[in-house]
């Protein structure tokens, strides 16, 4: 499904080196989770597969289903059925929620070349959706998370996930500014959408998303590397001892 191969990436505009050879390979159906300090390029990589632009790839190569998806636009990413759900996600002025997300499936779909939806097929699963998600009608009414809550932006996020039906979803830091019962049913919403077909990439610096997302594989991050691989008892590992050992290791 995914197969990141010894990838290093700088930013764009200094040069700086973040990723100095990451390797990740996550088969169809698996959990992944990649943990580690501040800074150590965990949102970097979020954003070179999502395909920001502030990056570059200096050496390396990121297949999905096999083939590069380096030199794709992000459109096309996401049309191809790769999803990131940001840290900070980003509020879209003057275009409703519910608008916004008939876009992107209409946009989806028409890239797959798909029929559009209609205007009552899609009331009905965002419907359907919105309820598991805690998203209310309001929130879908004004515009895309202009002056939501950290919960209602991150549930707003997940509702789009579910919508689109990724094969590969990246979330990044999905439990940062969640309180417990909001991090609950973001869990719940991701762990719906589990199956053989669908991987996750799961990042976070805490071990409590990995209570309710219960991951396959355990990575640690530093330093532009991954320098740890386990099962999920590493991440409780790392809740217990922190990231010293790593940060010391990496230096
Ligand atoms: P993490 O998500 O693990 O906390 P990041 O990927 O956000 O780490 O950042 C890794 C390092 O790269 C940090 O030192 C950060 O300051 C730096 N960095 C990332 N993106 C940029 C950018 N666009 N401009 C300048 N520095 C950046
Ligand atoms: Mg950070
Ligand atoms: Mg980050």
């Amino acid at each position: 499904m995914l197969e990141i191969k010894n990838l290093h990436a700088r930013i764009a505009e200094d040069g700086t080196e973040i990723l100095r050879g990451v390797d990740l390979t996550v088969k169809p159906g698996e959990v992944h989770a990649i943990m580690g300090p501040n800074g150590s390029g965990k949102s970097t990589l979020s954003y070179i597969l999502a395909g920001k632009e502030d990056y570059e790839v200096t050496e390396g190569d990121i297949l999905f289903n096999g083939e590069s998806i380096l030199e794709m636009a992000p459109e096309e990413r996401a049309s191809a059925g790769v999803f990131l759900a940001f840290q900070y996600p980003i509020e879209i002025p003057g275009v409703a929620t519910m608008t916004f997300l008939k876009s992107a499936m209409n946009a989806q779909r028409k890239a797959r070349g798909e029929e559009e939806l209609s205007t009552p097929e899609f009331m009905r699963r965002v419907k359907d959706k919105a309820g598991e998600l805690q998203v209310t009608m309001d929130m879908l009414k004004r515009p895309l998370n202009v002056g939501f809550s950290g919960g209602e932006k991150k549930r707003a996020e997940i509702l789009q996930m579910a919508l689109l039906e990724p094969s590969l979803c990246v979330l990044d830091e999905t439990d940062s500014g969640l309180d417990i019962d909001a991090l609950r049913v973001v869990a719940e919403g991701v762990n719906k959408l589990r199956s053989p077909e669908r991987s996750t990439v799961v990042i976070t610096h805490y071990q409590r998303l990995l209570d309710h997302i219960v991951p396959d594989v355990v990575h640690v991050l530093s330093k532009g590397r991954i320098v740890k691989t386990g099962g999920k008892e590493l991440a409780l590992e790392l809740e217990k001892n922190g990231y010293a050992e790593f940060v010391g290791a990496a230096a």
